[in-house]
This record gives structure tokens, sequence and C-alpha cells, in this order.
């Protein structure tokens, strides 16, 4: 299948802030956005973009287009370590020769990264657990084997981006906020005289959940409460992983506690029928069937809210022949 691909776009959002608007091979995800910001005789670059045949000339062209150059950045800090955030980091800096500042938990990429077998191998056991069956599985791991990464080198930050790292720019200090939830590695970056924030994919214009499931204890909880520690901020501006920025960042917060309050929601009701597998109860959640394309995904924020459940005394699991099964508790 193939479709019209996007291009690097660069355009200006304030005086001294440009958005670098990158392409991204996922359907239904057309880009991602970096985040250049002047800082005394160049820019500090916040996100990357994944690497892919071609990604650095998108970069490169993006910047180009706001008479930038990647020789310009001084420093690169990334929000997460996904690939279309983290991916073209170690290129960057090894042009730029600057360092790289991201948060440390950074395993959930890192670790995949180094050893993509043993990754795969891990969620291939996630998902036996959770009731996929075998052929379903040997079907998805050919698939998976073939996937590119999507990260050019894992390279581990020079400096870890924790609560109240400070970094500077003409635009004045941004501070770090470490918001967990969407990946164990996440952080925000505020710009406070400004109201600005840089949101990577904690906050996003049009409201989606995502989180990575299997690296600390509860995703959906740690998402929660990054939800009420941004939500202090009191930013006017967000500028997001993906999309256009947007303002009404109030509007967003709760929109995101909405969604997730109506997703545990259905896996409350959808445990009813209990026990029941993960794999039994997506459908329920989400609507529609798993297959082998939205399997990973949908099966993963599905223990996310299972998980969160059970720490909060509504749900149990129960494991019997290596299969998980999930009731009301
Ligand atoms: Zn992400
Ligand atoms: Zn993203």
């Amino acid at each position: 299948m193939s479709r019209q691909r996007e291009l690097g776009r660069g355009e200006r959002v304030i005086p001294g802030l440009w958005r670098l608007r990158l392409p991204l091979p996922w359907p239904g995800v057309p880009h991602c956005n970096a985040w250049a910001i002047a800082a005394r005789s160049g820019v500090v670059l916040v996100d990357t973009g994944m690497h892919e045949p071609g990604s650095m000339a998108q970069l490169e062209r993006a910047m180009d287009q706001v008479g930038l150059q990647v020789e310009d950045v001084r420093l690169l800090a990334c929000t997460h370590a996904h690939s279309d955030h983290w991916g073209q980091a170690a290129p960057i800096c090894e042009r730029a020769g600057c360092q790289l500042w991201m948060h440390p938990n950074h395993g959930h990429a890192t670790a995949a990264a180094g050893d993509p077998a043993q990754a795969l191998a891990r969620r291939i056991e996630v998902a036996r657990q959770s009731g996929v069956s075998d052929a379903a599985l040997a079907r998805y791991a050919d698939r998976a084997r073939e996937l590119p990464s999507g990260v050019a080198r894992a390279i581990e930050p020079d400096r870890p981006l924790c609560n109240g790292v400070e970094i500077e720019t003409d635009l004045g200090v941004w501070t770090a906020y470490e918001t967990p939830g969407h990946a164990p590695s996440h952080v925000c970056l505020y710009q406070p005289e400004r109201r600005l924030l840089i949101s990577g994919d904690h906050l996003l214009g049009r409201i989606s959940l995502y989180f990575d499931y299997g690296w600390t204890p509860d995703p959906v909880g740690e998402f929660l409460s990054s939800l009420d520690s941004t939500a202090a901020l009191g930013a006017r501006l967000c500028l997001s992983g993906h999309g256009k920025p947007f303002v009404d960042v109030p509007g967003h917060i709760e929109g995101n506690r909405k969604l997730v309050a109506q997703r545990l929601a259905a896996v409350v009701t959808a445990l009813a029928q209990a026990p029941r597998t993960a794999v039994e109860i997506s459908p329920s959640v989400y609507g529609e069937p798993l297959t082998e394309y939205n399997g990973s995904w949908l099966l993963a924020q599905t223990l996310a809210y299972l998980t969160h459940l059970e720490r909060q005394g509504r749900a149990t699991r129960e494991t019997r022949v290596g299969v998980e099964r999930w009731s009301a508790a």
C-alpha cells in the first residue's frame, strides 16, 4: 500500500521558536513535531523525528525552511524515548557536537533498541499470558521482526532531564517536569513567563491515549498524576508532539481525564462476564476486534487499565496454566 508521504516542513510559531513538522510512516499519524528554540548563536532542539531512510533529509528540509541547519543545534532535549521523538538523536548529536538531555527512565526504549529479540520475546510472553493463541503469536512475531525500529542507534543522555532541570534559551528558561504515563521517560518543558508548554505526547491536540505497559507499576495512575502536575502549571499555549499548537490546555487535560475514566468504566463493564483474559476484554473496550496489526497496542492498553484497577482494589487476576484471567474484585 503506497500513500503520499508528507515532506518535512518548518514554520515559525513565535519569534525565536519554530515548529519542525517531520513525516512519519505510520497510518493515522502522518507527522511528529520537533521544536527549535533560539539560544544564543544557535538553537535548542526538542525531539528529533524518527530514523528511517531519508529522515535526516526531512529534518534538514524543515530546518532549512526557517533558516536553520542541524549544525546550529547547541543542545538536544527529548521529551521521551519513543522513536519519533528520540530516533534521530545519535546522528544529530554527532553532527552538531551537542549533548543529549533526556529522562533516565529510558530503559523501555534503550533496552529494546539494544536487544530487539529479547524485547520481542518479552512482548510475546505478555501476549501469551493474556490469552493470545500460538498461531496468532507466530504471525505477529514474523511481522514484528520485519518492522524497522525507527532508532538510528540507542544513545543515552549526557544529562538526566529530571524535575527542575533548566534549559536556557533566548525566550527564557524552560523547566523540566516529569510526566510519566505515556512513557516512563516522559517529561514536559515549561516556560513560565510566556506560559508555553512543550508537552511531547503527554498532551495532544487530538486526544488519544497510549501507555507503555510493563516498565512501571501503574502507567495509568502515573499518567493521571502527571495530568495533575501539568494542570497546576497554568500553560496558555501547548506545543505538542503531534499536530498543531493549541490553547485551552485545561480543556485538553480534562478531556484526557474523561477518556481515561471512560476506558476504565468499559473495562469494569467487561469484567461483569468474568473471569476473562485481556484478549477477551480488549474488543469490548475498544469496539474493534484484535488483529495482528492492532493487537499488541490494544492489549498493552487493556493491561494498563486492568493493572490500574487491580491497584485500586477493583480487579483481581488469577493465573492458571500460564494464562491470566481477570475478575471484578
Ligand atoms: Zn510517544
Ligand atoms: Zn509521538
